[in-house]
């Protein structure tokens, strides 16, 4: 069973529970829920477990920065700022005392970082891998979350930063582009925003599928870091098939008017680079164009035909 659907069966499951006042329940980066007395709450919970999102022998202070800043990555994501987080830690098989310490004052330290101070968790340990589980509350910016749904046909298709690679090590120190996306909904009407975790091209099917519209990468207007560019030097793989398939950038991508993403392009983003890399259809067809103006569907997998 592949994640998606997993999450599917989840909120299918989840749906008949969905109370009236959680305006976006399962399936975005974040749920929103309408506060008694007014306001909205954006809330998300995310996990970090050893050997799969970090490898063992990593330093506890990345760890505890990775598993912070991924929850604060998708609160970023609905164009929320953050508020505070909670973590709940299990320590696994490790019994060094120093390491138990190191990765609570990273847990403490990125969340001060981000004005989202640590109020609560859990602390266990017992046999296993290390896992870090960080709920992140936020609150809309002054124009209101954006979700993964809004994408307009004739809207640009953009991304901050540079792609791919992150295995590297941006994967456990990247910045969550927190004050980027609350830019985006307050100065550029920004329609559709997600948070690059699966992959440039998964995550802009989890748009066009919200959205219910077709999306139109761009080979050659992806910009692909150094990263991707060594990393294909391993892999035999084109430095392309990394910045549309690695993931864990955490950038964002995100969907807004023509206009509107030149004006982001010409003004920048908080200094942080922004590339128009697509555009929006009403085609429910999502595919790359490469340069050659071959068209390649766009999917997680089947990539490995592009060379
Ligand atoms: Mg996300």
């Amino acid at each position: 069973m592949a994640e998606r659907e997993l999450i599917e069966y989840i909120r299918k499951l989840a749906a008949v529970d969905k109370p009236p006042w959680a305006t976006v329940g399962i399936g975005d980066d974040a749920a929103a829920l309408e506060v008694p007395g007014g306001g909205q709450l954006v809330v998300t919970t995310d996990m970090v477990i050893e050997g799969v999102h970090f490898q063992s022998g990593t330093a506890a202070r990345l760890v505890g920065r990775k598993a912070v800043a991924r929850a604060l990555s998708d609160i970023a994501a609905m164009a929320a700022r953050p508020l505070c987080t909670l973590a709940a830690v299990n320590f696994g098989a490790c019994r060094d005392e120093t390491t138990w310490q190191e990765l609570s004052r990273a847990l403490c330290e990125t969340a001060r970082e981000f004005s989202a101070p640590l109020i609560g968790g859990d602390v266990a340990s017992g046999a296993g891998p290390m896992s870090v589980t960080v709920t992140a509350l936020g609150i809309p910016g002054t124009h209101g979350i954006i979700t993964r749904a809004g994408a307009q046909p004739g809207d640009a298709i953009c991304v901050t930063g540079q792609l791919g690679g992150s295995i590297r090590g941006r994967h456990l120190e990247f910045r969550p582009r927190i004050e980027e996306a609350l830019a985006l909904a307050e100065r550029f009407g920004v329609h559709a925003l997600i948070d690059i975790s699966d992959g440039l091209s998964t995550d802009a099917l989890h748009v066009a599928e919200a959205s219910a519209v077709g999306m139109v990468l761009r080979a050659s207007e992806i910009p692909i870091s150094l990263d991707a560019v060594d990393l294909a030097k391993e892999t035999g793989r084109p430095p392309i098939w990394h910045a549309l398939n690695d993931g864990e950038d955490y950038e964002l991508l995100f969907c807004l008017s023509e206009a509107q993403a030149q004006e982001v392009v010409r003004t920048g983003l908080k200094g942080t680079v922004v590339s128009i890399v697509g555009d929006v259809t009403s085609e429910r067809e999502s595919y790359l164009l490469a340069s050659d103006g071959r068209r390649e569907p766009l999917a997680a997998e089947g990539w490995e035909h592009l060379t």
